[in-house]
């Protein structure tokens, strides 16, 4: 018998070996079944065309072979790294317990045949040797591929995690700044409330009350930070206090910011006092960061106008806080994202601002809408509950 002619025989066996392990695997796992009756079509030329690859490399000389494994296994470490993405029904398990049941019914078929045609001894242990050799390599490499992708996916996951850390880390940096620009700025009134000859001392107790509220809300901010990102309630203690004693509040540190960014400030109080169960210095976080985004949307403009409406018709049993202003506005892709954590436009804003205030406003059963107009300017209204007993 000669090489081309057995060579011949074998490859003309390729697709009855193939039907073989099709049916031989579909019948031991269901899993396997699915899997071919879904993806036959591309399969079969796939596994067929290696199959007649490695016929043909039993036969090749001794060098020709060598630069056949070096292919293979380049091929399979591709087919390792990028198999398991395209195909995520099976598991690299699944992968070699199907190419061992290739070999197996290659092989069987290779001793069947070479015993059948009288092959010598010496080319009938080659085959077999070869085949051996091509099988092994293939899965070794087809793993190697694999452990090189899950090395790659390690290193992405990590690499994303730190940026999250650095994302936080400039997030907290951003929440504590706003309170911190306000302590100083106070400081200062006060350093020259001190070197003035006309001394007033409510003026004084005034600014260091607000110092030490601005103090508290450091406090208040690093845990509601924590607990957006444990995304768990319960932080600040919940308390009945008057609308007004926080509006002022709010109205002091707005004309603060205004004052800083040079636009204008206005703000209408209601004329009934609301009495509101919760944490005022949420309240207050969530006005200021919506004021914050306002001042830094008009300011670019020039003639900025920033002005919070708070209403409240007696007998009703919301409160109504609308912040508007004349600033660039955003645009429908831009407000579609603007809820998402660490989206932000501004270079060096966090992205932050508005996924807390959705979180407070929620936690007080609160909801909080933005229209917006590009070149035109942003309301942003903020709507909560209180219940009718609330009302003095
Ligand atoms: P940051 O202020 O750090 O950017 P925010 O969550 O507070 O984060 O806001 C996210 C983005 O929403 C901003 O970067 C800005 O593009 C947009 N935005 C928020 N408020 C306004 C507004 N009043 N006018 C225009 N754009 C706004
Ligand atoms: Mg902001």
């Amino acid at each position: 018998m000669h090489i081309p002619e057995l060579k011949a025989i074998l490859i003309q066996e390729i697709p009855r070996i193939f039907q073989t392990h099709i049916t031989d695997v579909s019948s031991q796992d269901k899993k396997f079944q699915t899997f071919f009756d879904q993806h036959l079509h591309w399969m079969k030329p796939v596994i067929t065309g290696s199959l007649g690859g490695m016929i043909e490399a039993s036969f090749m000389s001794h060098e020709e072979y060598l630069i056949f494994l070096d292919q293979l296994k380049e091929q399979n470490r591709i087919v390792g790294s990028t198999f398991l993405l395209q195909v995520p029904e099976l598991s690299p398990n699944d992968v070699l317990e199907l190419n061992q049941n290739l070999y197996f019914h290659l092989i069987s078929t290779c001793v069947r045949v070479t015993e059948m045609e009288k092959v010598y001894t010496e080319l009938k242990s080659q085959i077999i040797e070869r085949l051996y050799i091509t099988f092994s390599t293939s899965d070794h490499s087809f793993l190697q591929g694999y452990l090189q992708l899950k090395d790659k996916q390690v290193f992405d996951l990590h690499q994303q995690k730190l940026s999250l850390v650095g994302q936080m880390a400039a997030g907290m940096a951003h929440e504590i700044r706003n309170p911190l620009t306000s302590i100083k700025g106070f400081i200062q009134l006060i350093m020259e409330q001190l070197r003035s000859e006309r001394l007033d001392k409510d003026d004084l107790n005034f600014y260091l009350s607000i110092c030490e509220e601005q103090m508290n809300s450091l406090d208040s901010v690093v845990s509601n930070f924590l607990s957006l990102v444990r995304n768990k309630s319960g932080r600040s203690s919940a308390e009945w206090y008057t609308l007004t004693s926080v509006l002022e509040r709010i109205q002091v540190l707005a004309q603060f910011y205004a004052l800083e960014k040079s636009v204008s400030f206005t703000i209408h109080i209601p004329e009934y006092e609301v009495k509101l169960f919760g944490s005022p210095s949420d309240l207050e976080q969530i006005s200021l960061n919506i004021i914050r985004n306002a001042m830094d949307a008009v300011s670019a403009g020039g003639h900025g106008k920033v002005h919070l409406e708070v209403s409240h018709q007696a007998g009703e049993r919301t409160i109504k806080f609308v912040f508007i202003d004349n600033g660039q506005g955003m645009s429908p892709s831009v407000l579609a994202k603007v809820w998402n954590p660490f989206f932000t436009t501004k270079e060096s804003g966090t992205g932050l601002g508005l996924a807390i205030c959705r979180q407070l406003t929620e936690e007080m059963g609160g909801t909080l809408e933005i229209q917006s107009l590009e070149g035109k300017g942003t309301e942003v209204t903020l709507t909560f509950p209180i219940e009718a007993k609330d009302l003095t």
